[in-house]
């Protein structure tokens, strides 16, 4: 078993090229697409996701939902949907939640690499730095319980994103590089 720290490990780029085992998405509660990361998500693995999605009959805030991957490199997309932010207490639990969902998915599923983008931190303008401290913080509690997901990627956008990530994590997370392209066939 690998410590915490070899765990977690960073991305800066687009979260659809990853052959994970799972990408999640911050979607909104339709889960019929939408801009961000979303619409990069549903143009990259193509209309079948949209189908797929469409059955599901939409998801809450802070909850989370898993389909197919499609065209996309990973196996697997985990659907999640961030609060939009207010300022409140409960926009913090809300972000938890979506992380614990979906790590839960990503263990019942027996997934063993799972990438989050910045989920709420986009358009539903979540300050970054607090977004990330939730999302950190979240994937640590769940990491330290459970042998699955064996790695966990945050996937970052922007070099800002990037930095600020960089700093919560203080031991220095590897940077990936290894993982794009298409996954192997089962
Ligand atoms: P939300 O509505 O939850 O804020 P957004 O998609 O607007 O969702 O933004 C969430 C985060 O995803 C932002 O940090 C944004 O920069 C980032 N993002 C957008 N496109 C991609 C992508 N292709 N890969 C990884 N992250 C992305």
């Amino acid at each position: 078993m690998c410590s915490l720290k070899d765990r977690i490990e960073l991305f800066l780029g687009d979260i659809t090229t990853l052959a994970v085992d799972a990408i999640v998405n911050a979607a909104n509660e339709s889960l019929l697409g939408g801009g961000g990361v979303d619409g990069a998500i549903h143009r990259a693995a193509g209309p079948e996701l949209l189908a797929e999605c469409r059955a599901l009959g939409g998801c809450p805030t802070g909850e989370a939902r898993i389909t197919g991957g499609y065209r996309l490199p990973a196996r697997r997309v985990i659907h999640t949907v961030g609060p939009v932010y207010t300022g409140s207490a409960r926009d913090p639990e809300l972000l938890a939640a979506c992380y614990r969902n979906s790590l839960a998915l990503a263990t019942a599923h027996g997934l063993a690499s799972v990438a989050f983008p910045a989920i709420s931190c986009g358009v539903y303008r979540y300050p970054v730095e607090e977004g990330c401290a939730v999302a950190v913080e979240a994937v640590r509690e769940h990491l330290a319980g459970h042998h699955l997901p064996e790695r966990v990627l945050f996937a970052l956008f922007s070099r800002r994103h990037y930095a600020v990530y960089a700093a919560a994590l203080p031991w220095g997370p590897t940077a990936v590089q290894g993982v794009r392209g298409r996954r192997p066939r089962a």
